[in-house]
């Protein structure tokens, strides 16, 4: 057990003018509090918290934390009370020891609903002041160094699992890498002790082979930043077994299969040599694409930052190379800490580097005010949150979410079903409108209905790109199916009303794909024309053709190539063994050798029957149905669709251009009268002149 004095020298070692006298009322304080209490292991409980407070110097933090530690357990397990404390060694100590009770006092195996809640008062608790939390994760530490005392192998494995849960994240998330990989690691033995013993094993079989594989390659590694005079610092490192378990799991490979169990950090002075040294390694050695992550340029959430790219090594084995400078080094292992020791009274983070850390920043704001950093740091609060939002489900499950992020991100996190059914959302049990900001905390029910779709407007205001990208996905798909189904109704609709989707011939339009031929109709790629000329029975068409030389029973077509319409200056061309291919007269295709040209023109009509050609323009809503109440006014008052064309305006709206003839005026204000009262047209417009 550490004695007050290694613990005053310990912290001596990067601190000066620190209140001994503090530390040691503390420490006898929590040693007679504790008095003949034991630990499992029969050592005297305050053995506990006074090693709690070693690793709190250890990763040289402040003294109240340090006489946190030391006191950590009191309140919770000994006849003293808060007021006490806070008599003794004043409101800020009491506070802090207070906040790590209320931790210890959450139960994490209670009910789903139950957990949700605990978490709610755990963020809070540590929000206060985040020391609450990295005394916490000392103390959660020192129990797992010594959880093989406990005898109840479901206890062991109740705390293992709180610690993979709870702390190691929270551990990663502030940036305390080292803590972290401790943690885990002894909850993976208790956890999975054969997987444990499986990947050591392995481990310690390649180790044994490879100890030439790591000698040699950090001696080849040295030769060539030697050779471009680049000064750095290169270990080899193996993997820790937790880290590598995890790997199989989210790569779904076998043990067999993980080769780069080694990673080599090499430490540089200055960002532009990371780069540099970045650029020897991929000139030296073969790159294993798709693994290369420049968290310089854009840093993890906790501030991490290094370039990590994986090579084939000199033994032809794949190798991790992590390339950092010693300032991000230290960030990567200690995380928070590493900005928080001070020398002297004054404060050593490197602000320049720091800066560069988003979470971070509004911390040093804070220390660089203010003169005594254990007093700024009480305002710190849970800064380094600040870029994410902790919601839960109902059932309790925590979600992180960028700042700012909506109900609807939510759903869509939770899964892109449940963003796509999305009905309603429920926030604290209150009805909220799908644009809610979500603050943290927030208990989030998501209602959801099976045939709910998707709203376009939902990507005007989601953040996070799962959400963005799921929605349109959603759109594009939905209106491909749109088209598919508007081309099948324009073929029905040439052809007859009850006619499959296989019962025509598509390679005469030279497509293979029904879907794809629909499709092309719906969205007006295949012309109308082309549907009538090679669809629709001769008489209708020939009913509008006055052949000049007349062939009794040949099949008239119109061409393709120049789409005629009515009232076009028109030839027929004979087809050999096809028939008669009605062209505009000014097509190329009309300037062939006179006999196979026949001079054709459109059927005058009476005089009396006066048939008008327009265009309309209708926009109706986006939905299967409107094509259908187009057909069924034009059909009911006997206009003939000479021509279509779909205009996709927006997400809500088609635009339809229909070329019509009708008999008479009043039969053209009928048709529009009958377009207007339908609830999905829009609006109705008679283009003049158009064509
Ligand atoms: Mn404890």
């Amino acid at each position: 057990m550490i004695s007050s004095a290694q613990l005053i020298s310990l912290i001596r070692s990067y601190a000066q003018n620190i209140d001994e006298g503090l530390i040691k009322k503390a420490y006898i304080f929590a040693m007679e509090a504790h008095g003949m209490q034991k630990r499992a292991s029969g050592v005297p409980y305050f053995n506990h918290p006074a090693e709690v407070a070693r690793i709190l110097a250890e990763l040289h933090m402040d003294v109240p934390t340090i006489v946190t530690g030391l006191l950590h357990d009191v309140i919770e397990d000994t006849t003293s009370s808060f007021e006490e404390i806070e008599e003794i060694f004043g409101s800020e100590i009491a506070f802090l020891v207070e906040g790590v009770t209320k931790l210890s006092r959450i139960n994490y195996t209670s009910s789903k609903t139950q957990q949700a809640e605990n978490f709610r008062k755990f963020l809070m608790a540590i929000s206060q002041d985040i020391r609450v939390l990295i005394v916490k994760l000392a103390d959660r530490l020192h129990n797992m160094r010594t959880l093989n005392y406990i005898v109840s192998p479901e206890k062991r494995m109740r705390i293992s699992l709180e610690t993979l849960e709870i702390y190691a994240p929270l551990a990663e998330r502030i940036g305390m890498n080292e803590l972290k990989d401790e943690l885990e690691d002894i909850a993976f033995y208790n956890l999975y002790p054969n997987e444990y013993s499986l990947i050591s094993m392995r481990l310690e079989n390649i180790n044994s082979k490879s100890s030439n594989f790591i000698q040699n390659t950090l001696i080849e590694l040295r030769r060539v930043f030697k050779e471009v005079n680049i000064d750095a610092t290169v270990v080899g490192r193996q993997k820790k077994a937790y880290s590598i378990w995890k790997k199989m799991h989210r790569r779904n490979v076998s043990l067999e299969q993980i080769n780069d169990i080694i990673a080599f950090r090499v430490i540089v002075h200055t960002v532009d040599e990371c780069y540099r040294a970045l650029g020897v390694i991929h000139t030296n050695f073969q790159i294993m694409p798709g693994r290369f992550k420049d968290y310089i340029s854009v840093p993890k959430l906790n501030g991490y930052r290094s370039l990590h790219t994986t090579v084939i090594g000199p033994m032809k084995l794949p190798m991790e190379v992590q390339i950092r400078t010693e300032e991000m080094h230290k960030v990567a292992d200690e995380g928070i800490a590493a900005h928080w020791s001070y020398k002297s009274g004054e404060v050593t983070a490197d602000q320049e580097e720091a800066k560069k850390y988003n979470w971070i920043n509004s911390l040093l704001t804070i220390l660089k005010n203010s003169n005594a950093p254990e007093e700024a740091m009480n305002n710190s609060k849970l800064e380094m949150f600040n870029d994410e939002v902790f919601c839960f489900t109902p059932g309790g499950d925590l979600i992180a979410l960028p700042h700012g992020a909506t109900a609807i991100d939510f759903a869509y996190e939770i899964h892109t079903d449940v963003g796509n059914r999305c009905i309603g959302v429920k926030i604290n049990g209150k009805m909220s409108p799908f644009r809610t900001v979500l603050r943290n905390g927030d208990r989030v029910d998501v209602i959801t209905a099976p045939h709910q779709e998707p709203d376009a407007a939902w990507a005007q205001f989601v953040v996070t790109g799962k959400a963005k990208s799921c929605i349109h996905k959603f759109i594009k798909s939905k209106e491909r199916e749109q088209f598919i189904k508007l081309g099948l109704q324009l073929v029905r609709y040439v052809t007859n009303p009850s006619l499959k989707k296989n019962d025509i011939d598509i390679k005469q339009f030279h497509y293979d794909n029904y879907e794809k031929f629909y499709y092309n109709v719906g969205k007006g790629i295949v012309p109308l024309e082309q549907l009538w000329y090679k669809l629709r029975d001769i008489p209708h068409v020939n009913s509008h053709i006055c052949l000049i030389d007349f062939m009794p029973g040949i099949a008239v077509h119109f061409a393709a190539c120049c789409h005629p319409i009515l009232d076009d200056s028109i030839v027929g061309i004979i087809i050999p063994n096809k028939g008669l291919e009605i062209h505009l007269a000014n097509c190329e295709k009309a300037n062939l050798p006179s006999s196979y040209v026949i001079k054709a023109s459109w059927n005058q009509l009476n005089e009396n029957q006066q048939s008008i050609v327009t265009c309309l323009d209708i926009v109706v809503a986006n939905k299967i149905e409107s094509f259908g109440t187009i057909t069924n006014a034009l059909s009911s008052n006997n206009a003939d669709i000479i021509n279509i064309r779909t205009e996709r305006r927006s997400v809500d709206f088609f635009e339809i251009i229909v070329d019509i003839k009708v008999d008479s005026e009043q039969k053209l204000n009928d048709v529009q009268a009958a377009l207007r009262v339908s609830q999905d047209v829009k609006s109705v417009r008679q283009l003049k002149n158009e064509k």
